[in-house]
């Protein structure tokens, strides 16, 4: 499986680069490549085509609907309607249950059809938690957990290798689930210890996000989300004072492989 960061800013798009959204791509077995799309936050429609087409694009996954998760969405209904191709089936998107009645209301219509166009480019299926699902050669498995609003993360399993993707979320017994003996765990750390203090049920820090991967005894460590104010220094020490598998943090554009024969043997 094959995994490129378009935009891992935590909470706003930063001036390095666009808020959350990964790619994921895996070969099924005729050699047809799927993608599936991990959230398209603030700002991630722009880099997400200099990856890919995003025509190009079988699935789509809304951990939650904060906007630096789904609000470039917004472009990427525009493309989905308006393409001068008119062999675009409708777009699978997995998210939470109002996302059609909020991308409306950000858009000020009425109901889920864009105006000028017949359909709906979308076809939205409801998130629910312990729910299991393929895209092609992807199986999903999604937990919900702890967030202010709706929340979800999701365990992908495809090639035999394992991706755990915490969305945004605090301390909870779902995300070690998640992130049991991942190949790869995708880990958000939007908060340090001490400044954040006042807050909980929201994100984790980076000591949390490393104890978490030592519970789940995940076998590398990506933390992202990590907001432009925050020293990135900070999360990755915290999570290293914990951790000691490999581990590192996130940036726009790196792409991972969680390939076993990528490793050093
Ligand atoms: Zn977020
Ligand atoms: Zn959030």
């Amino acid at each position: 499986m094959r995994i490129h960061v378009i935009g891992c800013s935590g909470s706003f798009a930063g001036p390095g680069g666009a808020a959350s959204s990964y790619l994921l791509e895996q070969e099924d077995e005729n050699g047809r490549v799927w993608r599936v799309l991990m959230d398209l936050g603030s700002g991630a429609f722009g880099p997400l085509q200099s990856a890919i087409d995003p025509a190009d694009l079988d699935a789509v996954l809304i951990s939650h609907l904060h906007p630096d998760h789904f609000l470039d969405l917004t472009g990427l209904e525009v493309f989905w309607a308006y393409h001068e191709r008119d062999d675009l089936p409708q777009l699978p998107i997995h998210a939470p249950e109002p996302l059609p009645e909020r991308l409306s209301a950000v858009l000020g219509r009425k109901g889920p059809v864009p105006d000028g166009v017949d359909c709906v480019p979308f076809d939205y299926h409801v998130l629910r938690d312990h729910q299991q699902f393929s895209i092609g050669p992807f199986d999903i498995q999604v937990r919900e957990v702890v967030h202010p609003v709706e929340a979800y993360g999701f365990r992908i399993t495809a090639g035999g290798d394992v991706l755990a993707y915490s969305g945004d979320t605090d301390t909870c017994q779902a995300l070690d689930d998640l992130a049991v003996g991942a190949d790869l765990f995708l880990c958000e750390a939007g908060y340090i210890e001490g400044r954040d203090d006042r807050f909980t049920g929201v994100h984790l820090t980076g000591l949390r996000a490393g104890e978490a991967a030592v519970t789940a005894q995940a076998g590398r460590v990506v933390l992202t989300h990590i907001a432009a104010w925050t020293d990135p220094a900070v999360p990755l020490a915290e999570a290293r004072s914990v951790y000691s598998g490999p581990l590192e943090l996130a940036t726009p554009k790196a792409v991972y492989d969680t390939g076993r024969s990528d490793s050093p043997s």
